[in-house]
């Protein structure tokens, strides 16, 4: 007899049993007011007191813990490109998941190579043999911005140029490039020789950018400052000066990119060839996966040893971008984004009513501007109202709906929206 033999039981690899799944995804079904008490002790308080328990999601609605539903008009912050528990995500996140779900970045795995290749083709900046330029993946806008910083830093200058309300995250790094004092302040001291200019003056860059400049830092719609187009002819203005200075441009296109605004990317529209554009939020379309993309020499800064990630460009991630990247072509999604983008603009422009100053923005992107500053009452009032829109700022509602919106449901928020602006006008 083998006196090493250690008598242990086989692990187990059942599937998860009825009750064992229900358990796992949440237990027996609770109030939401129970379930946010929960929340309260368990969760840091960086959000607040969140609004509603949501259980559940299909296409372009949601469902509370309390069974009401919602039309959803934020789409998880412009991450759910195909709305909800869209069957072709699913289906291929699922079958990746059972075939290979993770392996660590010392192995390849066909997803990440085919994304990468994809992302450069919808760039326009790949010849087909992979030469234009290069992908590394994150988890996260914050993180594709990390990467874009670190390129940025080994042109081996320092001072880069960001602007004034501009959002790049909250992780140190893309802090220090984030244009809001409010909250860069108490994290400082920041990575250094980052400087802000107003948003959208040409002028002020051209002042700003010198010989010294690594990179300008640009959202081509600012969105977190309350969706604020860069004003035409801004970025074609970015690229000269940039170029003059030996200056790289980078594109944060973490809300912007992957078809949000009616085009694959938002500064296609301007006709430059930025040399780093970062995407993240409807990439995976709701799995978390971020791309910082460099083009031509640029993608060739940061080599082995220079930066890394362990989860970046997992193949389930993957799969997920290839399978938003799909849906959007084969579906003609970019069209949709622009006939029913243009379709609620021009619906919440013929309502007239006295409370709305306007509407920005771009295709599925749009901030509906208010005289008054009650947007968090607007979206209070939205949500009683079975609507799930977003105050990005006192007097802007943001909408950022799943991109296969149809333009029913966008006449259902339109319908909807009157009563929504009188009930918070009375409050306000
Ligand atoms: C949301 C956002 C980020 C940060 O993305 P996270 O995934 O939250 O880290 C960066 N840039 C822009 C323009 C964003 O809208």
């Amino acid at each position: 007899m083998n006196d090493t033999h250690v008598d242990v039981a086989e692990p187990d690899q059942r599937a998860a049993s009825p009750a064992e799944l229900s358990g796992l995804t949440g237990g027996a079904p609770l109030a939401s007011d129970t379930w946010l008490d929960r929340y309260s002790g368990a969760l840091m308080n960086t959000f607040g007191r969140p609004q509603r328990v949501l259980v559940r999601g299909e296409g372009c609605y949601v469902w509370d813990a309390d069974g009401r539903r919602y039309l959803d008009m934020l789409g998880g912050l412009a991450v759910n490109a195909l709305g909800h528990a869209h069957p072709l995500l699913v289906s291929a996140v699922t079958s990746q998941l059972a075939t290979l779900g993770h392996v660590s970045n010392f192995f390849a795995s066909p997803p990440q190579i085919a994304l990468a290749e994809r992302l450069l083709e919808l760039l326009g900046v790949s010849d087909g043999k992979g030469a234009a330029g290069r992908v590394f993946f994150t988890n996260s806008g914050t993180e594709a911005n990390e990467a874009a910083f670190k390129i940025a830093r080994k042109t081996g200058r320092t001072k880069i140029v960001a602007t004034d309300g501009g959002f790049h995250g909250r992780t140190m790094g893309a802090l220090a490039l984030t244009g809001k004092p409010s909250i860069r302040e108490p994290f400082e001291p920041l990575p250094a020789g980052v400087v802000h200019v107003p948003f959208g003056d040409a002028e002020a860059l051209r002042t700003a950018v010198d010989d010294e400049t690594a990179a300008v830092v640009l959202e081509p719609v600012q969105g977190e400052a309350g969706v604020v187009p860069a004003p035409a002819g801004y970025l074609a203005a970015a690229r000269e000066i940039a170029t003059r200075h030996g200056a790289l441009l980078i594109i944060d296109e973490v809300q912007t990119g992957i078809g949000r605004t009616g085009a694959w990317f938002a500064h296609a529209a301007d006709g430059i060839v930025p040399d780093v554009v970062t995407v993240a939020k409807g990439l995976g379309g709701g799995i978390p996966i971020g791309a910082c993309i460099a083009v031509g020499d640029t993608a060739e800064l940061l080599g082995p040893g220079s930066h890394g990630t362990t989860f970046g460009g997992n193949p389930v991630a993957a799969v997920a971008g290839l399978a938003v990247l799909h849906a959007i072509e084969r579906d003609d999604v970019l069209g949709n984004v622009r006939t029913v983008g243009r379709h609620l603009e021009d619906g919440v422009h013929a309502l007239g009513h006295p409370l709305v100053s306007g509407v920005r923005g771009r295709g599925l992107l749009l901030g509906i501007g208010l005289n008054r500053a009650v947007a968090p009452q607007v979206a209070a009032a939205a949500l009683d109202a079975g609507v799930i829109v977003n105050p990005v700022n006192t007097e802007t509602v943001r909408l950022a709906p799943p991109l296969i919106l149809t333009v029913a449901q966008a006449d259902e928020f339109l319908a909807a929206l009157p009563k929504i602006l009188d009930a918070a006008g009375e409050d306000g």
